[in-house]
């Protein structure tokens, strides 16, 4: 046994014989009761919870300090009467090894210094030490459920104003009110974490928003300049290409090339960027005529590779129908270019479950290896080289932009080489 165990632990005594004394301390752990049940205020709980321990225990501070022993801290939550510098209210400390926190959750009950050097010779740190007077002290652990939440601090300006009494009285007046207390931190660490997700969150949103405006500008910017070069260097060609050499030529249509092809990223980011930034308002929106127009723009295509391209009747959705329409053509569109041998079949299917449209593209093309199934949403991401297929990689992006928009998500479900099944769900609209 140490130090302090030796000196001040206290073999705990009954409650307290004389009829007069007892009948105070269940009056105020009677009221105390109340006051715990009339209130959601924990402040208000705390001032009259201390007035209350005022008539049974005189004190000339009384102090509640919360405990985290998962992340090491103690504070003090509540305090009253004279002051102890650098224990204000709020202030976070470690908690020692060896300090009174350690050995109130250890020991499981109260402990009493008499006096200041009562308190150093234990190992503890007395309040002159800091600057406060206080020279006899009480402390006790608040047990809520089993666990050890707190401590309540009881301070004397007088050495000797306290004995085992004392301490019996301020653990059971501790025990009245530990379970309270510690709903209040459960909620208010419930609090702060909430508070730090909604921080999060906003932050995230702006930083997003920052993301989009940039490369909209990025991207809206870029377009002149490349312009620019784009049709100058066409202009080269065509107007001086006999007084080039054959390396010459060779260069310059590299150049024409990366440009062509850096227009045609910089124009997929603008709107890639400008699902976000120029998105319109929601709409009613028959999805039949959204696929019609995007079948309409894909018309070359569906008719040079002989696909044949099937679908149900199709809901009414509530959406940003240009938007809609580009969903549609980029789905379809990649069905198209990523078909296998045979001519493409595809089907547009739909069907409602839990409130929500999941609709679905499949297609008997190339397929792609389920590793993958993730990736090919990233902005920029290809499976193949431009040689085999032209593309930036934007595509899927847009639509998995354009799905979340719309408060939908989209996946696929795919094996290489046995066509893919994209899946986008939509919100059902209210009737
Ligand atoms: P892009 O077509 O410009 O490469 P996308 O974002 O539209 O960009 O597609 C990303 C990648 O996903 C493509 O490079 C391709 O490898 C793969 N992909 C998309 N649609 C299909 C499909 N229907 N079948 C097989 N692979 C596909």
């Amino acid at each position: 046994m140490n130090e302090v165990s030796r000196q001040t632990r206290i073999s705990r005594p009954p409650a307290p014989h004389e009829p007069g004394q007892q009948a105070a301390e269940y009056a105020v752990l009677a009221e105390i009761g109340r006051i715990i049940s009339s209130t959601l205020n924990i402040d208000e709980i705390y001032e009259q919870f201390a007035h209350q321990v005022s008539l049974l225990i005189p004190f000339d501070r009384l102090s509640i300090s919360a405990v985290d022993m998962d992340a090491h801290t103690v504070q003090a939550v509540y305090a009253s009467g004279g002051n102890i510098p650098g224990w204000e209210r709020g202030v976070v400390h470690e908690i020692i090894p060896g300090g009174i926190s350690d050995i109130l959750e250890r020991d499981r009950r109260g402990i009493l210094f008499r006096t200041p050097d009562e308190e150093e010779e234990a190992g503890q740190q007395p309040a002159r030490d800091l600057g406060g007077d206080f020279q006899t002290r009480i402390a006790v652990p608040l047990i809520a459920r089993g666990v050890f939440v707190g401590a309540l601090n009881i301070r004397s300006l007088q050495p000797y104003a306290y004995d085992e009494k004392h301490v019996a009285q301020a653990e059971r007046i501790g025990a009245q009110i530990a379970g309270t207390i510690a709903n209040v931190f459960a909620y208010e660490k419930l609090e702060a974490a909430q508070l730090a997700l909604e921080n999060a969150v906003s932050e995230l949103r702006r930083s997003n928003q920052e993301l989009e405006q940039f490369a909209y500008v990025a991207s809206h910017d870029l377009q002149e300049p490349l312009r620019k070069i784009a049709s100058f260097c066409n202009l080269l060609e065509a107007r001086y290409a006999e007084r080039l050499d054959d390396k010459a030529g060779t260069y310059l249509h590299y150049i024409v090339d990366g440009a062509l092809r850096m227009q045609a990223l910089v124009n997929d980011l603008l709107h890639y960027s400008r699902v976000a930034t120029r998105g319109k308002e929601f709409a009613p929106t028959d999805a039949n005529s959204v696929l019609q127009d995007a079948l309409v723009n894909l018309e070359v295509a569906v008719s040079e590779s002989n696909a044949s391209v099937t679908y149900d009747s199709l809901p009414r959705i509530s959406g940003d129908e240009a938007q809609l329409v580009r969903l549609f053509q980029n789905i379809v569109g990649n069905a198209i270019k990523y078909r296998g041998e045979d001519p493409p079949r595809i089907h547009i299917g739909v069907e409602e479950q839990d409130g929500q449209w999941f609709f679905s593209v499949r297609d008997n093309g190339i397929g792609i290896a389920p590793e993958y199934a993730e990736r090919i949403f990233v902005i920029f991401q290809r499976l193949h080289t431009r040689e085999e297929y032209g593309g930036t990689g934007i595509g899927l992006a847009v639509c998995k932009k354009i799905v979340e928009r719309h408060g939908g998500r989209i996946w696929v479900e795919s094996q290489e080489g046995s066509g893919a099944t994209f899946r986008f769900t939509l919100p059902r609209m209210p009737e």
